[in-house]
C-alpha cells in the first residue's frame, strides 16, 4: 500500500515537473510608437476576461496618450506647448509629464548636469531633431548663442500643484532620452494592474521584464555587439525583475565634413560627445531611470561615467572602441547579472 502511494506520488511529481517544463502560452504583439516600435510579450494564460486583442488595444491607447503628451514632433503635445510658452508663469503639468520631469531633474543633479532635457536646440543644430541640419558643421558663434538658452537651471519644477516655470522663456525641452523608458514603465505597470505576472515590454530597445519567459526560466537579455552592419547579440545577462536600457553611438550618427557626429550632446560643452565609447547599458528597477542614466553615463564617458556608476553602485556596462575590436567594463552591480560576459564564446 505504502509502495503504491509512493508510486502515485512519484507520478504526480513527474506530471508536475512536466507541467513546469512545458512552454507557457504566450501573447506577443508589437506596433509603432514614439518614432520607433514597441513590443510586448505576456507569458502564461491571460487573466479571466482579457484577450490578446483587448490587451493590445489597451496598451496602444496608453502609448498614444503618452506620445500625445511628450512628443516634440507633435505641435499639440504638452511638451510642444511648453516649448512655445514665452513667459515665466507656471505651466500646469499632466501627471505623466510631471513624473518624467521630476526624474529628469533627479538624474540631472546625480550626473552633474550631463543629463539635460534642454539640449534640444543643440541636438537640432547638429542635425538630429525634427528640423534636419545641412551637411556643414555648425558655426561656433551659433553654438554659443544657443547655449545661452540651454541648462536645466533655467527651469523650475513646482511640486504642488505640479507645474513648470520657464525662468528663461527661450528654453526648450526634449524628453527623447527618458520618455521611452517612462513609457516602458507605464506598460509594465498597466500589465501588472491587469494581473499579468510574466512579461517583457520593450520600446526602441529599452525594456523591462518580470517573472519568467515561455520556457519557465528567468528572462535573459542580449546586449548587441557594436556592429553597424547588423544586430548581433553578444553579451548576455539575467537582469531579474528589472529594466535594461542602452544608449549608443553606433547606429544613430551622421557623418558631416568627415566628422562623426553623435546624436548625444554634452550639455557642458555644447558639442556632440567625442570619446571612444560606443554604448552604455544600465540595469535599474525602473526603465525611466535606466534610460536617462544610460544617456547620462554615455555623455560622461568611459572614465568619469564609470567612476560615477561604481560610486553609486549602479549596474552599468561600458563598451568602447579599441584598436582591435572593443573594450568593455562592467560595474560590480552589473557583474552580478552575467550569463555570458564573453561574446565570442557560444
Ligand atoms: P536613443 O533614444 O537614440 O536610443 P538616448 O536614450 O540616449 O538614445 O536618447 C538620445 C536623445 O536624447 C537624443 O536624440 C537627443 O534628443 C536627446 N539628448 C541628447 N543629448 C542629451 C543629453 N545630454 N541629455 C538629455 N538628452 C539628450
Ligand atoms: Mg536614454
Amino acid at each position: 500500500m505504502a509502495e503504491r502511494r509512493a508510486v502515485l506520488w512519484l507520478l504526480a511529481a513527474a506530471v508536475w515537473l512536466a507541467a513546469c517544463d512545458r512552454p507557457a502560452p504566450i501573447v506577443a504583439f508589437s506596433g509603432p510608437t514614439m518614432g520607433t516600435t514597441y513590443s510586448v510579450k505576456a507569458v502564461g494564460p491571460l487573466p479571466e476576461g482579457l484577450d490578446a486583442a483587448a490587451l493590445q488595444a489597451d496598451l496602444a491607447g496608453l502609448l498614444e496618450r503618452l506620445d500625445q503628451a511628450m512628443s516634440t514632433y507633435r505641435a499639440d503635445s504638452q511638451v510642444s506647448a511648453i516649448n512655445r510658452r514665452d513667459d515665466d508663469r507656471p505651466i500646469a503639468l499632466l501627471p505623466e509629464v510631471y513624473a518624467v520631469l521630476r526624474e529628469a531633474f533627479e538624474i540631472h543633479a546625480l550626473t552633474g548636469g550631463a543629463f539635460d532635457i534642454t539640449v534640444g536646440p543643440l541636438v537640432d543644430l547638429w542635425g538630429f531633431g525634427p528640423e534636419q541640419a545641412g551637411d556643414r558643421l555648425p558655426d561656433p558663434a551659433r553654438i554659443a548663442a544657443l547655449r545661452a538658452h540651454v541648462g536645466m537651471d533655467k527651469l523650475r519644477l513646482i511640486h504642488e500643484p505640479p507645474s513648470l516655470v520657464k525662468l528663461d522663456p527661450a528654453v526648450r525641452i526634449d524628453l527623447s532620452a527618458i520618455a521611452k523608458g517612462y513609457a516602458v514603465d507605464a506598460l509594465a505597470e498597466r500589465l501588472e494592474a491587469l494581473g499579468v505576472e510574466n512579461y517583457l515590454v520593450e520600446i526602441g530597445g529599452e525594456l523591462r521584464v518580470r517573472g519568467r519567459n515561455a520556457e519557465g526560466r528567468p528572462w535573459r537579455i542580449g546586449i548587441e555587439r557594436p556592429d553597424p552592419a547588423g544586430r548581433r547579440a553578444g553579451w548576455l545577462i539575467e537582469p531579474g525583475d528589472a529594466a535594461v536600457a542602452t544608449s549608443g553611438n553606433y547606429r544613430n550618427f551622421r557623418e558631416v565634413q568627415g566628422m562623426r557626429v553623435a546624436h548625444i550632446i554634452d550639455p557642458r560643452t555644447g558639442l556632440p560627445v567625442r570619446h571612444d565609447l560606443v554604448s552604455v547599458t544600465v540595469v535599474a528597477a525602473r526603465c525611466s531611470r535606466a534610460d536617462a542614466l544610460a544617456t547620462a553615463l554615455f555623455v560622461m564617458g568611459p572614465e568619469e561615467g564609470f567612476a560615477l556608476a561604481s560610486r553609486r553602485n549602479l549596474a552599468a556596462f561600458f563598451v568602447s572602441a579599441g584598436e582591435d575590436g572593443y573594450r568593455t567594463r562592467a560595474t560590480a552591480a552589473f557583474e552580478a547579472l552575467w550569463v555570458r560576459s564573453d561574446p565570442s564564446s557560444p
